[in-house]
């Protein structure tokens, strides 16, 4: 067995979610403390709507959750705080989707994979370093020197595809 991270542990429909946002935040305190980086109210507020399940989510779903609570958030605020979240690998940004997900492992450096249910959108991240030392080990022998990788594949879930979705 490979050392694969892997959030679907959490994506069962089953779960307390709230457990899930809990640690998300935990983890982001702790990440920023020790990196001497301000977790600001509104940067913990982003991240919790960003937690608010695993399918991902864009950045005006996350302004219009923002200004339900009668704030005017404006739209850069929002974006700011995104960038600073992605940067301390808190959040992962799906190019395809111009979505946001939360990272269930940001203690652990790692390339984001991430299989993206084309039914539901549900997303699990992998963390299979095998993949991303093949990806640099391939590069390498192109000249190239990998510094950022993401992949996104998408494809049908565990669970639709048993539901037949
Ligand atoms: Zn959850
Ligand atoms: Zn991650
Ligand atoms: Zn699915």
């Amino acid at each position: 067995m490979s050392e694969v991270v892997s959030s679907s542990r959490f994506s069962a429909d089953e779960h307390d979610h709230d457990d899930c946002v809990e640690l998300a935040v935990e983890n982001a305190e702790r990440i920023c403390r020790q990196r001497g980086l301000r977790f600001t109210a509104q940067r913990k507020k982003v991240l919790r709507l960003v937690w608010n399940s695993h399918k991902p989510v864009g950045a005006y779903d996350i302004l219009d959750r923002m200004n339900r609570d009668g704030h005017k958030t404006a739209p850069p605020t929002v974006y700011r705080a995104l960038e600073f979240l992605i940067d301390a690998d808190l959040v992962h940004r799906l190019d395809s989707l111009n979505a946001f997900v939360g990272c269930p492992e940001p203690n652990i450096p790692h390339a984001g994979q991430f299989l993206i249910c084309q039914s539901c959108r549900s997303v699990t991240e992998l963390d299979d370093s095998k993949i991303s030392d093949l990806i640099e080990s391939s590069a390498a022998g192109q000249g190239f020197k990998a510094v950022h990788q993401t992949l996104e594949i998408q494809g049908t879930c565990q669970g639709c595809t048993t539901s037949g979705n």
